[in-house]
């Protein structure tokens, strides 16, 4: 009796959750030097971002609990992604870095490496290019995808645009045209075995080049990071980028993602978006959740 008992408590919440797991492939954090200082208080909804940073991150923390996030990308300044990191008791935190330019935060390649080897790093990314004028395939990126390769650390990049202000604000050098998933293909040739995933999946600008790309080179993945959630004009755009992945067959590629940035309440959002999308089945939803990051990531 008390044998089955146990086996019971033991079994049954593995049975529960093991459904429901879920890798977001694209978290942001922040410190308070950077907290707000790129994203306006209210998102399109007129939805308020958290006050603080040390508030989001407690919210951010929170949603990883109740949806059974187990492991969860996060970029952002590298202060802000190792104090999450420190606080974080469940192993969920994959630590990456949010550069939008080769030399953000002071960085260069000795830097970069020593961070890699320290554990610092464990995912390039979010990395944004397109922000800063600059395109993954120029040289000054290039030291920095040597590393990568040679220490098995993936790459994540931005594709698409962005925040329609800007280019007129904090990013001037930003253009449409930066945001073409084409403009990463000198790195897959050139970095055959670099793990690799575009954000975004192209954006509202280039869902077929992005699976045309994923078509062309079969190590590339990507996640849908903002598109299930932002605005009602990102959520067509990736309904009928899941329906034609899936035609073309390259679904076991594509992985969850929220973007939250700092509006925390993003993350259900885009869990139940994906969710409410008929034409996906269960085994193609817990594989956009769960699966095809494991395997991306090497979880398993
Ligand atoms: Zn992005």
């Amino acid at each position: 009796m008390k044998i089955h008992l146990l086996i019971l408590f033991v079994l049954l919440p593995q049975f529960l959750f093991s459904q429901t797991r879920i890798i977001d492939m694209h978290v942001h954090s922040y410190s308070d030097s950077d907290f707000g200082e790129r994203e306006p208080a209210s998102d399109h909804y007129g939805m308020k971002g958290s006050a603080t940073a040390e508030q989001h991150r407690q919210e951010t923390f929170k949603a990883f609990e109740q949806f059974n996030i187990v492991k969860a990308m996060v970029s952002g300044n590298p202060e802000s992604v190792i104090n999450w990191a420190q606080k974080d008791n469940s192993n969920r935190v994959i630590k990456g870095i949010l550069q939008f330019a080769p030399d953000s935060y002071g960085m260069d390649s000795v830097r970069f490496e020593q961070m890699v080897k320290d554990g610092d790093i464990e995912i390039f990314g979010e990395l944004g290019p397109y922000y800063s004028g600059t395109t993954l395939s120029d040289p000054e990126w290039q030291p920095y995808l040597r590393i990568c390769e040679r220490y098995d650390i993936p790459v994540a990049v931005h594709t698409g645009g962005g925040d329609p202000l800007g280019t007129h604000t904090w990013a001037p050098k930003a253009r449409l045209k930066l945001g073409d998933p084409y403009l990463i293909e000198d790195v897959l040739v050139n970095y055959p075995k670099l793990r690799i995933y575009m954000m975004h999946a192209g954006g509202e600008d280039w869902p077929e080049h992005a699976i045309r790309l994923m078509a062309y080179y079969p190590q590339l993945y990507t996640d849908l990071g903002v598109m299930l959630w932002v605005e009602p004009n990102t959520q067509r755009y990736i309904t009928e980028f899941l329906k034609n992945i899936k035609h073309a067959g390259y679904l076991d590629r594509v992985m969850f993602g929220s973007d939250q940035m700092i509006w925390p309440y993003a993350i259900e959002k885009s869990i139940d978006f994906l969710n409410s999308l008929d034409f996906l089945t269960e085994e193609d939803k817990t594989g956009i959740f769960y699966d095809n990051a494991a395997r991306f990531l090497k979880l398993e």
